[in-house]
């Protein structure tokens, strides 16, 4: 059974198979056209995209990979938004979309976008492990726990250079300017916002702040991979739009400091109200932002600096006989 998320009007199932299934789709033939572009030929056969009830991962066998996509997260995901949209939290609908009034047709256009966005972030998250070659590094070579973390911020950059490429665009910004048909007038950096606050939101809904969450092996302390992904979509962004927006200009200037942690700003208050609709849903009080700040603390700082540095050094000579892509792998400095 899934949990009641208290889901406003929860897409039917076929429905959201079929809204993951073009998610996805979009997804790996962006990355399938940067392969044609470099005329670069791959030994994979196949990607096969499932919805699954729990779980979110990948599988592959004689070159033949499998995605699941969790549905109950997909759910959580879907309640949030449906929640934070809603007329009652008009504040929400305005901030994000700059209007005096609610309207409701939209707060559905900005809310399909924010959860697309969501929903293709991990989609390429876990692309990356495939396009990547994770899962062949994995099985032929012997690993460490560190190396575990490694692959996964390899898949965090991958994801985040790939939904902006994808859709920090200004092409996006006419498309949305379009639907909305009035005088929004969506700039690139208004986008941006979005983006990283959909991003900011998949991790908030993650259990950022459920008390005593266990620390996963596989990645770096949740609370310093949120910082991590936000700091790279920020740099990510500004190097795609060079000259064309507010966040490098005042870097040009020295002034971006504020900006920046504006926008950090911005991210974490995320948590607030995701915590806040998570306690309403289970009708507890076990998510809070004062959970789990040891993850912050010296010693995590310090094991990550050092994870960090040797991802830079070593990943790319690790993975580059397993990797489909381009020699290039997304390691963001
Ligand atoms: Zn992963």
């Amino acid at each position: 059974m899934l949990p009641d998320f208290k889901i406003l009007n929860p897409i039917e199932l076929e429905k959201v198979e079929d809204f993951l299934k073009e998610c996805f789709s979009s997804c790996n033939l962006y990355i399938l056209n940067i392969l044609k572009r470099e005329r670069k030929e791959i030994d994979l056969k196949n990607i096969i995209f499932e919805v699954d009830l729990e779980k979110t991962n990948i599988t592959e066998k004689d070159k033949i990979a499998e995605i699941y996509f969790s549905l109950e997260f997909f759910r959580k995901i879907e309640a949030y938004y449906t929640h934070m949209f809603d007329e009652k939290n008009k504040e929400f609908y305005k901030a994000i979309s700059l209007q005096k009034n609610y309207d409701k047709n939209k707060a559905n256009i900005f809310m399909n976008f924010m959860l697309e966005i969501s929903c293709k972030f991990l989609i390429f998250h876990e692309l990356g492990h495939v396009y990547n070659g994770h899962l062949s590094f994995l099985e032929n070579e012997e690993y460490t726990d560190e190396d575990l973390k490694m692959l996964e911020w390899n898949a965090d950059d991958f994801a985040a250079t790939k939904i902006l490429e994808m859709c920090a665009h200004p092409n996006i910004v006419t498309l949305i300017n379009n639907l909305v048909k009035e005088n929004i007038v969506l700039s690139l950096e208004h986008l941006g916002l979005l983006i990283f606050k959909a991003i900011a939101i998949v991790f908030c809904l993650s259990d950022i702040g459920y008390k005593e969450r266990k620390e996963e092996k596989k990645h770096i302390p949740g609370r310093l991979r949120f910082f991590i992904v936000i700091i790279n979509l920020i740099k990510i962004f500004d190097y795609l739009n060079y000259e064309k927006n507010k966040f490098c200009k005042c870097k040009l200037f020295n002034t971006c400091n504020n900006i920046i942690n504006d926008i950090m700003d911005l991210c974490f208050h995320e948590e607030v109200p995701v915590n806040n609709f998570l306690n309403d849903c289970f009708d507890s009080k076990e998510w809070n932002q004062e959970n789990n700040l040891e993850e912050l603390n010296v010693e995590n700082i310090k094991k990550t600096l050092k994870i960090e540095e040797k991802y830079k050094k070593e990943s790319e000579k690790k993975l580059k006989k397993y990797t489909r892509m381009d020699a290039k792998l997304e390691i963001i400095n």
